[in-house]
C-alpha cells in the first residue's frame, strides 16, 4: 500500500476545491487543511496562511471536486478461496484507486463468512494492509445454506456491520422472518439478494424481447419484485432494518416508493452497470455483460434512474464481482456472472451526472451518507474536526478505459475501450493518500 504525501507533511492544503457535501449544505470554492489525520480548516483561503510554510504540501487543481470519502456496500473481494481473481491486497487498492475510502465485503468467499473469528480475520488483515477500510457483511444463514441463522450478535462483536447471503436469496418465509427479528436485537441490516431462484433456474439473461430473439433462457424481472414485496411485508411486520442488494427492476423502484412513503426503514442499492446498461449489450453474447441480477430493459432502467435520482433508491454500490478469464471465455451459459466495478463506478456514473440525469448532490449522497446510514457508520464529511476521509476527482479529465492498467487482478468489464470523463486523483483515509493519481505527484509538475 503506497502512503505517501501529507505522512512526510505536517500539513495538507486542498487550495481552491469545489467542497460537495450535501450533509452540511455545502457546495463552495474552499481550501480544506488536513492536519494529525484530520480536517482542521474549510472555508475560503482557509490555507492561505500555509501556502509557504515548510512541510506544508500544497495541491491546487482547477475545477477539482473534494468529496466526503466515497463507501462501497457491496464488494467481493474473493479472499479466501479466489485468490487469483483477488484478494484483500489488490481489492483494496483498486478501492482506493476507485476513491473508496471503505468498502463492505460480501461473505460468499471459500469458505463463507459466517463466523466471529472468520470476521476478525478480515478486519486484522485489512488493518494490516492499511488503506482502505473494509468493513466485513457477514452470512444471514450457516453456510449460506438458507437454514440455519448464524451467531449474529457474535458476529457484530467481531465487526461484521450487516448481514447478507448475496449470491443466493433467502427464499424460506419463515428463515427470513427469524433473520429479520434475530438482526434487528443487534441493530444489524439485512441485505438481501432478492431472486426467486425457482423462476430463475438456468437463466442467462433477462426474460424480455432479446432473450426470445437470442433463444436464451430468461431471469424474469418478477422473480425479484415477489421476493422484495414479500421481504417489505416482513420488515413491516417485524420492524426490522431491510436493504435491497442491486436492485434491478421497474417493480423493485415502485415497491420502494411505497414502503417509503409508510416511513419503513427500507433501503435500497443499484449498481453502476444496471444504470448503464440494458439487455441489448447481450446482442453479440458477450459473457462480460452476463451478471446477476441480469442487465434489464430500458423501461427497468429508466425507472431506477429515476428512483436513484429521487432517493428511493439510497445508495450506488459497485457489486464489484472478479472473475479470471477462464470464467468468462466461455459460452453465456457456463459464464459466471458479474463485472468489476471498483475503479470504474466513478467515470462511468459521472457521465449520468454530466447529462443531468443525476443531480450532483445525489451522486455525492448515494456513495457517501446514504451507504454509512445503511450499515451505521459514520458517515465521513468535510467538517472541521472530521476524520480525514475525503476523494479528490478531477471532473473533466477525459480518457479511455484500459482493463489492463487496473489494480484489480481481474479484467472481467464490458467497458474497456469507452471513452469517460471524470477521474479520481486521491483517496484520504484518516489523512494519509491511500490512492495518488501520477498527475498530482510533485515531480509531475516539476518535469
Ligand atoms: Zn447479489
Amino acid at each position: 500500500m503506497l502512503i505517501t504525501g501529507a505522512m512526510a507533511h505536517e500539513a495538507l492544503v486542498l487550495r481552491r476545491v469545489r467542497g460537495v457535501d450535501p450533509a452540511r449544505a455545502l457546495d463552495a470554492l474552499v481550501d480544506v487543511v488536513i492536519e494529525g489525520g484530520r480536517i482542521t480548516r474549510v472555508g475560503p483561503d482557509a490555507g492561505a496562511s500555509l501556502l509557504h510554510e515548510p512541510r506544508v504540501r500544497v495541491i491546487e487543481r482547477v475545477g477539482a471536486w473534494l468529496l466526503p470519502g466515497l463507501i462501497d456496500l457491496h464488494t467481493h473481494l474473493r479472499e479466501p478461496g479466489d485468490t487469483h481473481k483477488e484478494d484483500l491486497t489488490s481489492g483494496l487498492a483498486a478501492a482506493a484507486a476507485g476513491g473508496f475510502v471503505a468498502v463492505c465485503a460480501m461473505p460468499n468467499t471459500r469458505p463463507v463468512n459466517d463466523s466471529r473469528v472468520f470476521t476478525e480475520m478480515l478486519v486484522q488483515k485489512a488493518k494490516a494492509i492499511g488503506g482502505t477500510r473494509l468493513y466485513p457483511i457477514a452470512a444471514i444463514t450457516v453456510g449460506q445454506k438458507g437454514e440455519a441463522l448464524t451467531e449474529m450478535g457474535d458476529l457484530k462483536e467481531g465487526g461484521a456491520i450487516a448481514v447478507s447471503d448475496d449470491g443466493r436469496c433467502v427464499t424460506s418465509s419463515a428463515v427470513m422472518r427469524r433473520a429479520l427479528e434475530y438482526a434487528s436485537t443487534f441493530d444489524l441490516p439485512v441485505i438481501q439478494h432478492a431472486e426467486d431462484h425457482a423462476l430463475t433456474e438456468g437463466a442467462e439473461m433477462h426474460e424480455g424481447a432479446v432473450s426470445t430473439r437470442l433463444g436464451l433462457r430468461g431471469w424474469p424481472r418478477v422473480a425479484e419484485d415477489i421476493i422484495v414485496a414479500r421481504d417489505i411485508l416482513l420488515a413491516e411486520y417485524t420492524r426490522a432494518r431491510y436493504h435491497v442488494a442491486h436492485a434491478s427492476t421497474l417493480g423493485t423502484a415502485r415497491l420502494l416508493r411505497e414502503a417509503k412513503s409508510r416511513g419503513l426503514a427500507v433501503t435500497a442499492e443499484v449498481t453502476p452497470h444496471h444504470l448503464l446498461l440494458t439487455d441489448a449489450a447481450l446482442l453479440g453474447y458477450d459473457t462480460a455483460c452476463k451478471v446477476n441480477p441480469p442487465l434489464r430493459s430500458d423501461e427497468d432502467v429508466a425507472a431506477i434512474r429515476a428512483a436513484l435520482a429521487d432517493g428511493t433508491i439510497d445508495c450506488i454500490a459497485t457489486d464489484h464481482a472478479p472473475h479470471g478469464a477462464g470464467d468468462k471465455n466461455c459460452e453465456l451459459n457456463l459464464a459466471a456472472p458479474g463485472m468489476i466495478g471498483l475503479e470504474l463506478c466513478v467515470p462511468l456514473l459521472l457521465s449520468l451526472v454530466h447529462d443531468g440525469t443525476l443531480p450532483l448532490r445525489r451522486f455525492v449522497e448515494a456513495l457517501t451518507t446514504s451507504p454509512a446510514a445503511v450499515v451505521g457508520l459514520t458517515a465521513p464529511s468535510l467538517r472541521e474536526g472530521a476524520v480525514a476521509d475525503l476523494t479528490l476527482i478531477d471532473p473533466e479529465a477525459s480518457f479511455v478505459i484500459d482493463p489492463s492498467r487496473l489494480r484489480t487482478k481481474s479484467r472481467n468489464t464490458p467497458f474497456g475501450g469507452r471513452r469517460v470523463k471524470g477521474r479520481v486523483l486521491a483517496t484520504l483515509v484518516g489523512g494519509a493518500f491511500a490512492f495518488e493519481h501520477e498527475s498530482l505527484s510533485p515531480e509531475a509538475h516539476r518535469g
